[in-house]
């Protein structure tokens, strides 16, 4: 892939230095406290002169933290679960659906579902980077943005997915979809057996993060229950 890293770049705001750094030699994790640093002297350098106000940088780490996140995602999942023509609108146009529960964070951005069905699985990735569905999603997982799920999610999504104790019917086609600045994707997943005329705030409770970026699949009935009351 020759294109230029600068070309997909994306998300702003919230991002970790490493986004920039696609070499085969970086390593994650290990540099978590060099980029802290980084992160530090950037936040300081840009208080100093006065483009960001740290009180206003806190408030949004927080929303990334409370507000923000999967479930908000979920609470999309649930509904189209529950209700067919939301379905519809989010596979329609998953950036208006979303913005219709009153989900704030990066609009603008192209959002776009993709339903899992008998017959396929969706897996999304940022081959590149690590584009992700932040207001939906909240903060990404640190393998997301790893080179190792980045690579393998599109040479081999059945084994990663194996990684992730998730085994499919050989019948079943794995589509993998990668993420770019302009869209990012969020995968709708099968809903669990037994959940007839559940409420979208108990369907759900079934919606995890990974099975909305196609890592996982929703609980079971059993698995929910077996953690209400174990
Ligand atoms: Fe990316």
């Amino acid at each position: 892939m020759s294109q230029d890293h600068d070309d997909h770049h994306h998300d702003g705001g919230l991002h970790d230095g490493h986004h920039h750094e696609h070499g085969s030699s970086h390593k994650h994790g290990s540099d978590l406290s060099e980029m802290q640093l980084r992160v530090r002297a950037l936040e300081t350098v840009l208080t100093e002169k006065g483009y960001v106000d740290p009180a206003a940088l806190d408030l949004i780490i927080e929303a990334y933290e409370t507000r923000i996140g999967p479930h908000n995602g979920a609470r999309a999942i649930a509904r189209a679960w529950a209700d067919l023509s939301f379905k519809r609108t989010l596979l329609d146009d998953a950036t208006a659906a979303v913005a219709s529960l009153g989900v704030t964070g990066r609009v603008g951005d192209h959002l776009v579902a993709v339903e899992n069905t008998p017959q396929v699985h969706n897996m999304v990735v940022c081959t590149l980077c690590s584009c992700y569905p932040w207001e939906v999603l909240g903060l990404p997982p640190t393998w997301y943005k790893s080179a190792p799920y980045r690579s393998r999610a599109v040479i081999d999504p059945r084994g990663v997915l194996a990684d992730f104790g998730v085994t499919l019917p050989a019948s079943t086609d794995i589509r993998v979809w990668d993420s770019t600045a302009e869209t990012r994707f969020m995968v709708v997943p099968l809903r669990p057996a037994g959940t007839e005329g559940w409420s979208e705030q108990k369907l759900a409770q079934l919606v995890t993060r990974d099975c909305m970026i196609g890592t996982g699949v929703a609980k079971s009935v059993a698995a929910l229950a077996a953690e209400v009351a174990p």
